[in-house]
């Protein structure tokens, strides 16, 4: 197919969607400021639809031995679970019905070799952009690489450079929103925290009061989510003792204490840009949302605008008319602004009335089942465009 492409970012979005474009047979370049992709531990949870795009482009299999396939879903107190949903019961929207638990930079690696073996794709490492613009009937970006500053024009040029991006400035595009309060903590342990509280599944959400932890169980370790109390959070010392005794306040009393082998601190945000595309310049993943790390959308919901604009510049260039690429922006713009912030919201704020509603959604079979199609991202995604890849 004749066209061009450039994708600026690397990261999970832009390889997924390069891979999505070159399997099309259009021609992409994609710029990475870094010298490597990005292989610092992120996100973890891939949701159905996700699965089955990575799937149709070949993504699933190269990682399967390092990841962990998740059936159900616990929400549970010290006491035990009060709600469990089966992910089985998605098997007639899915090929995919379930979670899976692999690392962010997994996926990227797979993607970068998928890449590599088309031969109408460029990968450039060391390439910083500049600038984009749309000018006409074509987008252009300026980049340094090798300490020299390029030009090149495209079709189309997909801006993946993540939440801090200065290109979405330059655009001239809003990107409005708020910090959530406090500090997110996420500790790894090499022990099985089933060892710890029997009878947890792959993913639990573990209440107490108005407090919950997330337990995530990934291939060879778990991973332990928590708000640390403001009184915490207050103390300057951050060390192992200071990890521990965070994480003893929200465990089960009576357990034992797991090993502590990682932790990292971040803070979150919920911030969407005001329009994704200008002329033939289009926004894709972080540089577009970022929200709540709690049920794990962001990264998901990115690769699903990749999917999703993707499929619109191949029609475009298979038509010769670019309308479809700026309606697909102003679709992915309706799904940030109406469904991804807000879901990922509604398990944040008064916890005890979302544990009475967990409770509630779980007892009746018609609810139980939207609640895990939209927390599966189920209907944030139309199934044409997970068939046209
Ligand atoms: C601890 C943690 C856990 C998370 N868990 C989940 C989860 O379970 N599920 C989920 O869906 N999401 C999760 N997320 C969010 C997820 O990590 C992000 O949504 C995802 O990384 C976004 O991918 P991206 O490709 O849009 O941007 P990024 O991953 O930020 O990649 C952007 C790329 O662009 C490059 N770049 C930047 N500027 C330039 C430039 N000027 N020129 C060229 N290249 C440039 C960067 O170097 C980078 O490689 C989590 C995030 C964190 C921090």
């Amino acid at each position: 197919m004749n066209g061009t492409v450039i994708i600026c970012g690397a990261g999970p979005v832009g390889l997924v969607t390069a891979l999505c474009l070159g399997r099309a047979g259009v021609s992409v370049c994609v710029l990475e400021k870094r010298e490597t992709i990005n292989v610092a531990s992120r996100a973890s949870t891939f949701h159905p639809p996700t699965l089955d795009i990575l799937d149709r482009l070949g993504l699933l299999e190269p990682v399967r031995g390092r990841a962990r396939v998740v059936r159900g879903a616990q929400y549970r107190t010290v006491a035990g679970p009060f709600a469990r949903f089966a992910f089985d019961t998605l098997a007639d929207l899915t090929a995919h019905p379930y979670r899976m638990h692999v690392e962010q930079a997994e996926i990227a690696r797979a993607a970068l070799e998928a890449l590599e073996r088309l031969p109408h794709v460029r990968l450039l490492f060391g390439a910083d952009v500049l600038s984009v613009e749309s000018a006409g009937g074509s987008a252009a970006v300026r980049f340094r690489h090798d300490g020299r500053e390029q030009d090149r024009t495209a079709d189309f040029v997909l801006v993946a450079n993540g939440a801090g991006s200065a290109l979405r400035e330059g655009l001239g595009i809003g990107f409005d929103g708020r910090a959530y309060p406090g500090e997110v903590l996420r500790v790894i342990t090499r022990a099985s925290m089933a060892e710890y509280i029997p009878g947890l599944d792959g993913v639990t959400y573990l209440f107490d009061g108005n407090r919950s932890i997330s337990l995530l169980e990934m291939h060879d370790c778990w991973r332990v989510i928590l708000r640390p109390a403001d009184a915490a959070l207050a103390e300057t010392r951050r060390d192992r003792a200071w990890v521990e005794a965070v994480l003893r306040d929200v465990l089960p009393p009576g357990i034992d204490m797991p090993p502590v082998d990682g932790w990292d601190l971040y803070r979150a945000s919920r911030r969407l840009a005001e329009r994704y595309a200008v002329g033939r310049v289009v926004l894709i993943g972080d540089v577009a949302h970022v929200t709540n790390t709690r049920g794990g959308m962001n990264m998901n919901c990115g690769i699903h605008d990749g999917c999703v604009v993707a499929n619109a510049i191949v029609r475009a260039l298979a038509s010769g008319d670019a309308a479809p690429v700026p309606a697909a922006a102003e679709r992915r713009h309706r799904v940030g602004a109406t469904l991804l912030a807000e879901r990922t919201d509604r398990s944040v704020g008064d916890l005890s009335r979302w544990a009475a509603r967990v409770r509630a959604i779980a007892d009746d079979p018609w609810e139980a089942r939207a609640f895990l199609i939209e927390t599966s991202m189920l209907d944030m995604i139309d199934r044409e465009d997970i068939d046209a890849l």
